[in-house]
């Protein structure tokens, strides 16, 4: 391998792969993914794919095999590899919860003392319970965790949940979370050091794209004296631009808002006296 160019290792099997490639190429990166053969040449940056295992993702970086990585907080937890996140990249979010069966006692995070609990992420539920002085026995299994209080092999479980459907569908109920968990960029102390200029670039290029997806771009026509109520509808931050149009008293009006607050504001643009508001995508966001 070519010791000049960085290397990455993404996942090439599961629920990270169609959005970690996503990302990649959103950030600008050209490359062909042969079927997510082991090595991907970026044609464009000094970079090479690796693609691996998510659970490997830790070990290719955590070894120096690789100066990046792509994989889950969870399994970094579980790994209990001691490696700086450099980034977290927005998706390949879910949650570890602690669940019993739906008509059982416990409520909460503490009423689990004393139980047995199965799971496929022993490393993470041990640490989190013995910080808090809650006694449990884990029980490792490595898959159909949610049917093992039917079968009496445990008494609840500990295992990841995005929306829940899968505890429900077993009969269970959530009692408390243990570790919110997404998709993250990870790297080594050293690469840090070796490689500190190529891990900033892939770090801006990567955080424009993530920034870029949490906004929109906004804009609108007004009359004028519509201006200072549109002015404090619009949520704070960045100063609107304000554009005179060819028609007298009437502005274009230009504003970046977060994704998640769109929905509340075009009504209120709207009834303001907004005209043609249009909502764009933001491809890519340097602050
Ligand atoms: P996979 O290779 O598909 O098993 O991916 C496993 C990783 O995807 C997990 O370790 C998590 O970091 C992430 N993930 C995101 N949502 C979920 C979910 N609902 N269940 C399991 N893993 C998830």
């Amino acid at each position: 391998m070519d010791e000049t160019r960085m290397r990455m290792a993404v996942p090439n099997k599961g629920r990270l792969v169609d959005p970690t490639l996503q990302l990649l190429r959103d950030a600008g990166l050209v490359f062909d993914d042969h079927a997510r053969s082991l090595l991907s040449h970026c044609e464009n940056f000094a970079l090479d794919i690796l693609f691996v295992r998510t659970e490997d993702v830790i070990e290719f970086v955590g070894d120096g095999v690789a100066d990046l990585g792509i994989t889950g907080t969870n399994l970094l937890v579980e790994a209990a590899a001691e490696l700086p996140v450099i980034a977290e990249l927005g998706y390949g979010r879910c949650r570890l919860e602690a669940a019993v069966p739906a008509d059982a006692t416990p409520r909460s995070i503490a009423d689990l003392q004393g139980l047995r609990l199965a799971t496929s992420h022993p490393n993470a539920a041990r640490r989190f319970f013995a910080d808090r002085h809650i006694d449990v026995e884990i029980i490792t299994i490595s898959g159909a965790v949610e049917v093992a209080p039917r079968m009496g092999l445990a008494d609840g479980i500990v295992d990841l949940v995005s929306t829940g459907s899968t505890l429900v569908m077993n009969g269970l109920r959530s009692v408390g979370r243990l570790l919110d968990s997404q998709a993250i960029l990870i790297s080594t102390p050293d690469a840090q050091r070796r490689r500190a200029s190529e891990i900033d670039d892939v770090q801006t290029m990567l955080g424009s794209v993530i920034a870029g997806r949490r906004r929109k771009y906004l804009m609108m026509n007004a009359p004028v004296a519509a201006l200072a109520q549109i002015e404090r509808i619009l949520p704070g931050l960045d100063s609107p631009s304000i554009i005179p149009l060819a028609h007298e008293g009437m502005v274009a009006i230009h504003a970046v808002v977060a994704s998640d607050e769109v929905w509340g504001l075009l009504g209120r643009l709207r009834t303001a006296g907004a005209t043609g508001i249009l909502v764009v995508p933001i491809e890519k966001l340097l602050p």
